[in-house]
């Protein structure tokens, strides 16, 4: 039976990570409202917006939100009007929580542009917690047969990897720059490999680069060194503006370099010369679809990743963001509730 309270961690006091943002609480279970569900989490993996939600450099849109939009759970009850889903089916809630349905955006296939949209764990309680309430339209039935913390990751460093692979325009058979590798870069880099890509990483961290050679990246560097050969396309998934320019300059003519992330650094002054001219494309990405969603996890079904994940008693969510933010995950930190 559903009780009356769960476990639950809050972003407290935004702010640096070592100044103990998070505040582990004990808060009644959520009740799902009109075309809700109620979603207990079996487990939900940590994404670096997380982090960023946390330390503030996205600010706070109502006080002391649970974070976490990357939960694979499973209906435990649902709200009145809420008929698509029925209790015990196993669901997927991610980042993109409600559009509004009849804005210009909504109309023409661009959801994740609606300017009314809400995110989980930002403008409503995510899944850092026993459970929570979610819109059953946004949410992504999962298969049964695969562990739950390989799919977790899936639901945001998947997705918006593949949308990111999407807006890069990489051309088949092309080159493609991976900057930064984590949870999301080593999912979005097998993709590229299975449609037969040649991929080259890009990162600061060893061991990352290790993982990139392991999942059959043709090449391995630093962050700031060139490719071996020109790109057709890249995607910045390190939240560092600096590195704009850096692999812009690495675009053969005609490229596109797309920035993965919700969050960036300043970008340095651009020189038109060396970073645009010859038609090399700069573009953002934001958020996703529910179409992005359906098709990354239909492709993820089909030919399942290799999804490298580091383990965290749901007691150190804490402990899992300090960790994401020294680069010391190796893939995608999931927290796992019920092992502390
Ligand atoms: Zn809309
Ligand atoms: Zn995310």
């Amino acid at each position: 039976m559903i009780p009356a309270e769960m476990d639950a961690w809050v972003v407290a006091r935004p702010g640096p990570i070592a100044s103990h943002p998070l505040e582990r609480v004990r808060i009644p279970v959520p009740e799902p409202g009109p075309g809700e569900v109620l979603v207990e989490v079996e487990v939900c993996a940590v994404c670096r917006t997380d982090l960023h939600l946390t330390e503030g450099d996205l600010p706070p849109r109502r006080p002391r939100t649970v974070p976490g939009h990357e939960v694979v759970g499973r209906v435990a009850a649902r709200g009145p009007d809420a008929v698509r889903l029925t209790p015990g089916t196993r669901v997927g809630a991610a980042w993109l929580r409600s559009t509004c349905g009849r804005c210009r955006y909504c109309r023409r296939g661009a959801e994740n542009l609606c300017p009314s949209s809400t995110y989980t764990g930002w403008d409503a309680d995510g899944g850092y917690a026993g459970y929570l309430t979610v819109p059953e339209d946004y949410l992504y039935p999962l298969p049964e047969d695969v562990p739950a913390e390989k799919l977790a990751p899936l639901l945001c460093a998947g997705i918006i990897g593949y949308r990111a692979l999407l807006r890069c325009d990489l051309p088949s058979g092309g080159r493609l720059g991976i900057y930064g590798f984590g949870a999301s870069a080593h999912l979005t880099a097998q993709v590229a490999i299975a449609q037969g890509a040649v991929v080259h990483v890009l990162t600061r961290s060893a061991t990352a680069r290790e993982l990139a050679t392991s999942l059959g990246a043709a090449s391995v560097g630093g962050a700031a060194e060139a490719p071996p050969e020109p790109l057709d396309a890249a995607i910045l998934f390190a939240p560092v503006g600096e590195l704009v320019p850096t692999a812009l300059a690495t675009l053969d003519r005609g490229g596109t370099l797309a920035v993965a992330g919700i969050h960036l650094s300043d970008i340095p002054p651009l020189n038109y010369q060396r970073h645009l001219f010859q038609e090399r494309t700069l573009r953002s990405v934001t958020a996703n679809t529910r179409a992005d969603g359906q098709a990354y996890l239909e492709l993820a079904q089909a030919h399942p990743p290799k999804v490298t994940t580091v383990p965290y008693p749901f007691d150190s969510a804490d402990r899992a963001l300090a960790d994401l933010a020294g680069d010391r995950v190796e893939g995608a930190a999931v927290l796992m509730p019920g092992r502390s």
